[in-house]
């Protein structure tokens, strides 16, 4: 039985990696395994496995298709309301914050947050631009690491500039399909260049973000490491869009409401202004940071 990863997709191609020999192929799907199974306008995406059937000229065919863990979605420019799936089976999402140069608003931070756990996508923060910070701004970034870590999440200081601890974002990513979100300009290339000089990936793409959406010919594609795992550069993803995400399911993204909620005393409570709530009694009580707490509610209002 062969089994591959899909490195690069284009919707009528694909180009997939035998996981045991390594070599590289041109893959197909069948017409009918296409129609029968698959209902999607790109029915195979970056990081999904498969099985495949070997045929003359070396063209994989593809015979089946493993179950993702987790995937990102884009909608569909030109069919509206058509989505699209552009990457699958990622182990890591590593979100680039600078504090400055240019500034990362918390805001943008917690909407990346939010993506990624509503798509099961487990989350490195990375700070990076270290080598710019005046001892003040080292304090405030303190207060920042702190705000997330106290949720949980994993964050790492670096500095692409001056190699600052990216040996230690080389193990964390080692052995892992991840990819990177950030600001342009934020430092992402600069990152993966320090990780890896020669990565054959033009990884400009990453933040040359459409503004008017409109249709790219570019798409997602997996790059692998010299030190074992790999990145896929989506092209026109500079922060995960926000999913579909309804009102009542906004605290579930946000592992410290889900942590309190348990304990308020209506099991729908929205911990807004709800007595007996054990999220707003945890917020008075410093277990929840302020600042995410009005970021929750502020996007509370904006949803429908
Ligand atoms: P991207 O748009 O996120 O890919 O950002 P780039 O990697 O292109 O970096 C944008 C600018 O920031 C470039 O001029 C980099 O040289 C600079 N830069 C990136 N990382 C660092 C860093 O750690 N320290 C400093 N001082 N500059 C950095
Ligand atoms: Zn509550």
């Amino acid at each position: 039985m062969n089994e591959a990863i899909v490195l690069k997709s284009t919707g009528s191609w694909y180009l997939v990696k035998d996981i045991t020999t390594g070599k590289v192929y041109d893959a197909r799907i069948r017409g009918k395994f296409k129609k029968d199974k698959i209902r999607n306008t790109n029915p195979l995406a970056v990081g999904d496995r498969i099985q495949y059937e070997l045929e003359d000229h070396d063209i994989a065919w593809i015979t089946k298709i493993y179950p993702r863990k987790n995937y990102i979605i884009r909608k569909s420019v030109n069919l509206s309301k058509e989505t699209h799936i552009i990457a699958s089976n990622i182990d890591l999402a590593c979100i680039v914050f600078t504090l400055k140069h240019p500034q990362t608003s918390l805001g943008f931070l917690n909407r990346c947050l939010i993506t990624c756990e509503a798509y099961q996508i487990p989350v490195l923060i990375v700070f990076n631009k270290i080598d710019l910070l005046s001892e003040t701004e080292l304090e405030e970034l303190q207060e920042i690491e702190k705000i997330y870590q106290n949720i949980g999440y994993s964050t790492l200081r670096i500095s692409a500039l001056t190699n600052l601890h990216i040996e230690e974002l080389k193990n964390k990513i080692k052995n892992k399909i991840s990819v990177f979100i950030g600001h342009s300009g934020s430092g992402k290339s600069s990152t993966i260049n320090a990780l890896q000089e020669n990565l054959n990936l033009k990884v400009a793409t990453i933040s040359n973000y459409n503004e008017k959406g409109k249709h790219t010919t570019t798409f997602a594609q997996m790059y692998e490491w010299d030190f074992g795992g790999a990145i896929i550069d989506i092209p026109g993803i500079k922060e995960f869009e926000l999913v579909d995400i309804h009102k009542e399911e906004l605290q579930d993204y946000f592992p410290e409401i889900l942590r309190e909620k348990v304990y308020c005393k209506y099991n729908n409570c929205l911990h807004i202004n709800e007595p007996q709530c054990a999220v707003i009694e945890a917020v008075k009580e410093g277990r929840i940071s302020e600042k995410r707490y009005s970021h929750y509610l502020k996007l509370m209002q904006e949803l429908k």
